[in-house]
């Protein structure tokens, strides 16, 4: 560890002037994975027998807080643990529990990605750490088309643990990637069941990242045609809200509830990109759809808070405008890695 940051993660000699990209974009947000593992298997997410990193190659906890710590000195505000699934790395909860103490002093969120099926078990203590909203993964509320999705998963597990971070008081959004002939006609049922609980959802189109079993093509579903077919049975109405994310959010007058679109492929959204992913190896990645990652691991272990400046610097000068996804038959993924490992 290097000797200019302690082990409770305060930087001692960060700059404090803000993350500005060369296109004027602050970066306020971190996506920070503690691990590419996973207790899923996502058909559009990863591969049925993926090879996971060595845990020897992993940043350990204590790094990851430090860094964090780095990160909220430098001005970013919001920090999503995220995986891979992160409940299933041992002891995880420290970390949170670490990064929890710097609410209210430059960070104002931290939150959660998580698949819930370890919720059930850990949700009292994400609570008391400071975690106030989740994002929970969930596709569908088939039993057998969710066995089928994640390759093995239950689905009442995931509900276990849905409803064991609600009697926490976590607030929770239901996220589920449309995937043509898949999930698309249960997506209504998904949706308003999430309202019933109180809870807000949000549509994500699949992205090329990382070889899965399929060609994207066949796992494509334009957002805008699903919006046509609910907005057959449902009033749809825009809203302004903008949660710092690239969600584009309408009320659903039948269900009250809120329902969010993210649509990297049919209308761009890296304009307001505000966003920067730590991997759980310590590879820094300014952008989801280009290769391309700064080793902010090495820099970080030879040359201490020094070293993560000068990562701090370069990514701010080499940040991608925007991604350039596509996913049209036969299209090479954008980038090799998949979510899981980068972080999603
Ligand atoms: N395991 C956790 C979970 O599933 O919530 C966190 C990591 S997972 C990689 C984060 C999010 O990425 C999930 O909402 C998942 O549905 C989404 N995701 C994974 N692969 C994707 C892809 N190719 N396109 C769009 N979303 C994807
Ligand atoms: Fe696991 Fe999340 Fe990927 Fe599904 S989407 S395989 S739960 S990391």
């Amino acid at each position: 560890m290097p000797g200019d940051i302690r082990l409770d993660g305060t930087p001692q000699t960060a700059s404090h002037a803000p993350l500005v990209d060369r296109f004027g974009r602050e970066i306020r947000y971190l996506r920070l994975s503690v691990t590419d593992r996973c207790d899923l298997r996502c058909v559009y997410c990863m591969a049925e027998r993926p090879d996971f990193l060595p845990k020897s190659r992993l940043l350990t906890l204590e790094e990851l807080s430090a860094i964090g710590a780095h990160f909220i000195a430098r001005g970013v505000n919001k920090i999503r643990i995220t995986g891979g699934e992160p409940l299933v790395r041992r002891d995880v909860i420290h970390l949170i529990e670490a990064l929890g103490k710097h609410i209210g002093y430059g960070l104002d969120e931290l939150t959660l990605t998580t698949n819930a099926t370890q919720l059930a078990g850990q949700a009292g203590r994400l609570a008391r750490a400071g975690v106030k909203r989740i994002n929970v993964s969930l596709d569908t509320l088939n039993p057998d088309a969710y066995a089928r999705l994640t390759r093995g998963g239950q689905l009442a597990t995931c509900l276990a643990g849905i409803e064991a971070a609600r009697k926490a008081g976590i607030a929770i959004k239901i996220n589920a990637v449309a995937l043509k002939g898949e999930n698309e006609d249960g997506l209504p049922d998904l949706i308003a069941w999430a309202h019933a609980q109180g809870f807000d959802a949000t549509l994500i189109e699949v992205m090329p990242l990382g070889e899965v079993a399929q060609d994207r093509a066949d796992q494509f579903l334009p957002l805008s045609a699903v919006r046509d077919r609910l907005s057959e049975q449902w009033t749809l109405t825009d809203l302004p809200d903008r949660t710092g994310g690239p969600s584009r959010y309408v009320r659903v007058a039948e269900t009250g509830g809120r329902l969010g679109f993210i649509t990297p492929l049919t209308s761009n959204f890296c304009a307001g990109c505000n966003r920067v992913r730590l991997t759980c190896t310590g590879e820094l990645y300014t952008c989801l759809g280009h290769e391309g990652a700064i080793d902010l691991k090495t820099a970080y272990r030879e040359r201490g808070t020094a070293g993560l400046e000068a990562c701090l610097d370069r990514a701010m000068a080499t940040k991608p405008e925007r991604h350039d996804f596509d996913v049209s038959r036969g299209a090479a993924p954008a980038v090799s890695r998949n979510m899981a490992r980068t972080g999603g």
